[in-house]
């Protein structure tokens, strides 16, 4: 079976497509339906385990590791001092630990952990 193009296709039905036209019919549907570029790539991402390619983010825990500090600690500094706000970082949804609940959690960037690390070093906890 060969796609319309000529590749050998990767998938038989409804129409023979190889890899590369089935993707670009999905990516042409899904415009259509008005997905944010983030959730067609995340969609592709599942599907196919393409790299995507994202800000550097750190978690409360992973700050509280670095520093070994409390995760908790992390969320009150950051809450007291505001820094959950988009200079520091952004909010993604991740899946809880216990459950296949979908949590919202913030990141932070590299700019959120520095202000983070400055913040605790000054209140002298690290
Ligand atoms: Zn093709």
């Amino acid at each position: 079976m060969t796609c319309s193009c000529g590749k050998p296709a990767s998938i038989l039905s409804p129409v023979p497509l190889c890899e590369q036209c089935a993707l670009e019919t999905a990516l042409s549907l899904l415009s259509q339906c008005q997905l944010s570029d983030q959730s067609v790539r995340a969609l592709i991402q599942s599907e196919l385990n393409i790299p995507v390619k994202t800000q550097e983010h750190f978690s409360a825990s992973d700050i509280a590791d670095e520093t070994g500090v409390s995760a908790q600690k992390i969320g009150r500094i950051s809450n007291k001092y505001q820094l959950k706000c988009p200079d520091f970082g952004e909010w993604r949804l991740t899946k809880a630990t216990n459950s296949n609940k979908q949590i919202e959690s913030f990141f932070y960037n590299a700019q959120g952990r520095k202000q983070i690390m400055k913040l605790l070093k000054d209140g002298g906890y690290t």
